[in-house]
């Protein structure tokens, strides 16, 4: 508990009761997980991580923006696995692929036949669903007519035209996912790049949808991010580099603070195979609305450089020195939506508790991921000079911190715990004496003095943990 007195001088301390130095805090009550789409949907909006897009407008079904706190981490979420992937001494290219691919592309990567949904309205009040995910014996979930049209199959492709013309050769798709243009591009990289097999080619980038049913948020959306990495390789390596990279997938959720009781895999039944896999694995993640896939991770054979060998009439294959022959690489694919993950980690960092019969929620980010890595503290306005000048200081080494002196001292700390800001450095009139901040650790509720000197060691500190 921190006690704020005024003094007679008008000047205010913190009282910090011995209780609560380098201890946790003894107020604090747990409430349970209280994690749902309503709450983890309202804090983006009110803190500024998500926004429905086109809000003033009535809103885009399955499309969203992103706020200033959703910006700083989605990147922290984007450097985090560039780092992941890249930390195992093997070869790993990044490429930038275009948004809008020809028709030829997407025939040749069997989008245009298999990328499908099946699709169903109501009779009545014609709502459409996935007909996949609905017991058509039953009555419609949204007015209880039991008349339903026949299942037709939908393509999920968003399709354009391209230039002035209005012919087939004009007709472009925005990309469904991104690995085709990792794919298109393979031999590009490979020779301008002299790398040799096993390799990887990883992107960052936009995918696009048109989802018959978008829901729960960012976990179905129509526009989306994915992170994707084809790891290229010889067809006899395939078992030990998929069990290389499902380990290694799995683990990565773990050193971005996520429960480890919350990721398993699952591996996918023959008949649930997509059209290019002969061996697909899930990390499947424990949402409150059940385990669903996270990431996927596929061996997707030599499927699509031979498609787009066929099709194009170059030849995509790789010249073996040793065998003296060409040969096609097989692929495997881990692929995972960023929106997705962000969903992911705002379910599991979500928390609710009461401290001194007061409710609070607290995002309990893992330094690495939140938005905000500090924030520097004011007890009264009267010390924002000193606190700035600390703030200033820190903030020159590179560190994402914050400077936060409007509204009372409770409220401020409030709201650094609702956007899981890890630790606060509060300034008051004894730091004008002792050259002491408090520091407030966000999970614990532990206070500690520190020496101003030591500031800049604490945070460092804190972020490598
Ligand atoms: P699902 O079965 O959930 O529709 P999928 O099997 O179609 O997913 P993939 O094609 O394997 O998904 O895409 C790889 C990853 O991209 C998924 O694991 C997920 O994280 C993300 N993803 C796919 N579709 C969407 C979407 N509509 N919105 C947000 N993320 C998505």
């Amino acid at each position: 508990m921190i006690i704020i007195v005024k003094s007679f001088m008008n000047s205010y301390h913190i009282i910090i009761p011995p209780t609560c130095i380098n201890q946790e805090y003894k107020g604090m009550e747990t409430m349970g997980r209280k994690a749902t789409l309503e709450n983890i949907s309202a804090l983006c909006k009110r803190r500024g991580f998500v926004y429905q897009s086109a809000e003033i407008y009535g809103g885009l079904n399955g499309v969203y923006d992103l706020g200033p706190l959703g910006v700083l981490i989605k990147n922290n979420i984007r450097n985090a696995w560039t780092n992941a992937i890249t930390s195992h001494d093997k070869d790993i290219l990044f490429l930038e692929g275009a948004l809008l691919g020809p028709h030829a592309v997407w025939e040749a990567s069997g989008h245009i036949e298999h990328f499908h949904d099946p699709m169903i309205d109501c009779t009545k009040c014609q709502h459409r669903f996935r007909a996949d995910e609905l017991e058509i014996e039953r009555p419609c979930p949204n007015c209880g007519n039991t008349a339903w049209t026949d299942v037709r199959q939908f393509n999920m492709m968003f399709k354009t035209q391209i230039g002035a013309s209005v012919d087939h050769s004009s007709i472009a798709y925005l990309r469904p996912e991104t690995a085709q243009s990792i794919f298109i591009n393979f031999k590009n990289v490979m020779t301008s790049n002299r790398v040799k097999i096993p390799f990887g080619i990883a992107q960052i980038g936009k995918a696009f949808r048109n989802e018959i049913t978008p829901k729960q948020f960012l976990f179905r959306m129509r526009e989306f991010e994915q992170m994707e990495l084809e790891w290229f390789c010889k067809e006899e390596m395939v078992p030990e580099f998929f069990d290389f990279w499902c380990n290694a997938r799995k683990e990565f959720y773990t050193t971005i603070g996520i429960t480890k009781n919350n990721i398993r895999i699952y591996e996918h039944q023959k008949n649930e195979l997509a059209h290019y896999s002969t061996k697909t694995s899930d990390i499947e993640y424990n949402f409150p609305f059940g385990w669903k896939e996270l990431e996927g991770i596929a061996h997707r054979g030599s499927y699509d450089l031979a498609q787009h060998s066929k099709h194009s009439g170059k030849d995509l294959s790789v010249y073996d020195e040793e065998i003296k022959s060409s040969y096609l690489p097989h692929v495997i694919e881990c692929s995972i939506g960023v929106d997705r993950l962000l969903l992911t980690i705002l379910f599991d960092a979500y928390d609710e508790d009461i401290i001194e019969g007061q409710a609070r929620t607290v995002l309990r980010l893992h330094p690495k991921i939140a938005p905000i890595k500090a924030a520097f503290l004011p007890l009264t306005k009267k010390l924002s000079e000193q606190t700035k000048q600390l703030y200033e200081d820190i903030v020159k080494l590179g560190y994402k911190i914050e400077f936060d002196e409007s509204g009372s001292i409770g409220k401020r700390y409030r709201r650094h715990d609702e956007i899981g800001t890890p630790i606060c450095f509060t300034f008051d009139f004894d730091s004008l004496e002792d050259h002491c901040v408090t520091v407030r650790n966000r999970d614990t509720l532990k206070q500690e003095r520190i020496n101003i000197q030591q500031v800049a060691k604490y945070l460092k500190n804190v972020l490598e943990e």
